[in-house]
C-alpha cells in the first residue's frame, strides 16, 4: 500500500507513526517533491493490518504479557487438610509408642475423627477418644 501525492504523482514516504490512543495508531507520510504530507489515523483493527504490514511504531510496541507465575504455583497446591490440624508434642510422643504397623492407621483415624469434629489440635484426650471408638 502506497499513497501518491495527487498534485505530484509521486509516492508518499512514510515519516512518523504515533500511538494518540490505546491500540489507534496516526502514520504520517509525506511528498518528498512538494513536502505535502497527509496523515492516516487507524482504529484498533486497522492497527493490526499496519502492523502485520510491518509498520514499526516506536515507542509504542506493546510488551508481552508478563507470565502468569505466580498464579499458576499458587492454584497448583492441593489443599489436604492434614497440615491444619496440630499434634501436641504429648500427642506425638504417645503416637510414636504405638506399635509402628498400627501407626499409621491410627493416625489416619485420628486425623479422619478431627476433622470430622472440627479440632485442630491433636491432644492425647482426643487420641482417648478415639481410642475408645475404634477400639485401638
Ligand atoms: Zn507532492
Amino acid at each position: 500500500m502506497k499513497f501518491l501525492c495527487v498534485s505530484c504523482d509521486e509516492p508518499m514516504k512514510f515519516i512518523k507513526a504515533d500511538a494518540p490512543e490505546e491500540g489507534s495508531v496516526s502514520i504520517v507520510f509525506g511528498c518528498s517533491k512538494c513536502n505535502n504530507q497527509i496523515a492516516m489515523l487507524t482504529n484498533p483493527q486497522e492497527t493490526q493490518l499496519v502492523r502485520a504490514m510491518g509498520v514499526s511504531i516506536g515507542g509504542s510496541a506493546v510488551p508481552p504479557e508478563p507470565l502468569t507465575l505466580t498464579k499458576g504455583l499458587m492454584a497448583r497446591r492441593e489443599p489436604s487438610g492434614d497440615d491444619e490440624i496440630v499434634w501436641t508434642q504429648d500427642a506425638e510422643e504417645r503416637l510414636k509408642k504405638v506399635p509402628s504397623f498400627v501407626q499409621p492407621m491410627a493416625k489416619r483415624a485420628i486425623i479422619s475423627y478431627a476433622k470430622e469434629n472440627g479440632i485442630k489440635e491433636i491432644t492425647p484426650q482426643v487420641m482417648d477418644v478415639v481410642k475408645e471408638k475404634t477400639g485401638m
